[in-house]
């Protein structure tokens, strides 16, 4: 499945990934991860290579979310503290990003460039033909305001009411260790586990599970299981009645 990622004036296509993407994605968040993990995580899921490097921070994790949306499902399930009672209680938030819509009067003056605006690089985002010396104070601050509310952002903040005190906890996925996490919810032991029960019990091939998608691979694994468990029911029942005829055959002789 390709969908069309759409925020400011860019799109990107991104192909939901399959499982050995899945598997390598958490090969890399295996020990320290850092937004060069991130780099490698969107060459995994076949991201345009060249394109990376003109991404800021936000975008690759709103990327690496949307993937992540696309290929397993928007839920996420995560436990959280609550900071006033400290309550832990497991929640399930929907991790889709969203991002404000850019457009107004003043749009020419500036580019798209999908981080925080700050004093240092408020030059960054003004169109080259704009020298900041010849600006007059007053339209300087003008742009300046412009900008801030109106060059793209992702909100990354989740709101949970804690069921017990019912204050209201903020998360924030702006979090280049949670966002790998959240690409997978298979431990890697887990991973090999499914390659054993889907081989052995399933007949599929190592390909066959390798170029599945993750939403996929859920389903069939859940629908083996259930076969396995009927089986072993049967099998124990065939068992228990081939136990008690000959339980009776004995008392007749
Ligand atoms: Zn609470």
């Amino acid at each position: 499945m390709i969908v069309d990622f759409k925020y400011g004036d860019r799109c990107w296509e991104l192909e939901t990934y399959r499982t050995y993407q899945e598997k390598e994605a958490i090969i890399c968040s295996m020990g320290e991860v850092n937004e060069e993990s991130l780099d490698k995580i969107l060459c995994i899921f076949k991201f345009p290579k060249k394109e990376i490097k003109n991404l800021s921070l936000d975008e690759k994790l709103a990327i690496l979310y949307k993937y992540r949306e696309i290929s397993i499902g928007e839920k996420l399930d995560l436990t959280y503290t609550c900071k006033k009672c400290g309550r832990v209680e497991p929640f399930t938030i929907d991790a889709t990003i969203i991002e404000e819509p850019l457009g107004n009067e003043y749009k020419k003056y500036f580019k798209d460039q999908y981080k925080n605006i700050n004093d240092k690089n408020f030059e960054s985002f003004l169109d080259p033909s704009i020298n900041v010396d010849d600006l007059d104070l007053d339209f300087y601050q003008v742009l300046k305001n412009e900008i801030k509310n109106n060059v793209c952002s992702f909100n990354f903040i989740k709101k949970i009411n804690c069921p017990v005190c019912k204050t209201e906890n903020l998360i924030n996925l702006r979090n280049i260790s949670f966002c790998v996490k959240s690409l997978t919810e298979d431990s890697v032991a887990n991973f090999f586990q499914t390659y054993n029960d889907m081989v052995y019990y399933g007949h599929y091939s190592k390909l066959d599970i390798d170029s599945m998608y993750p939403y996929e691979r859920k389903i069939l694994k859940d629908l083996l299981s259930r076969t396995i468990e009927e089986i072993n029911k049967k099998r124990q029942e065939q068992n228990e009645s081939i136990l008690r005829q000959r339980k009776n055959a004995q008392r007749r002789h």
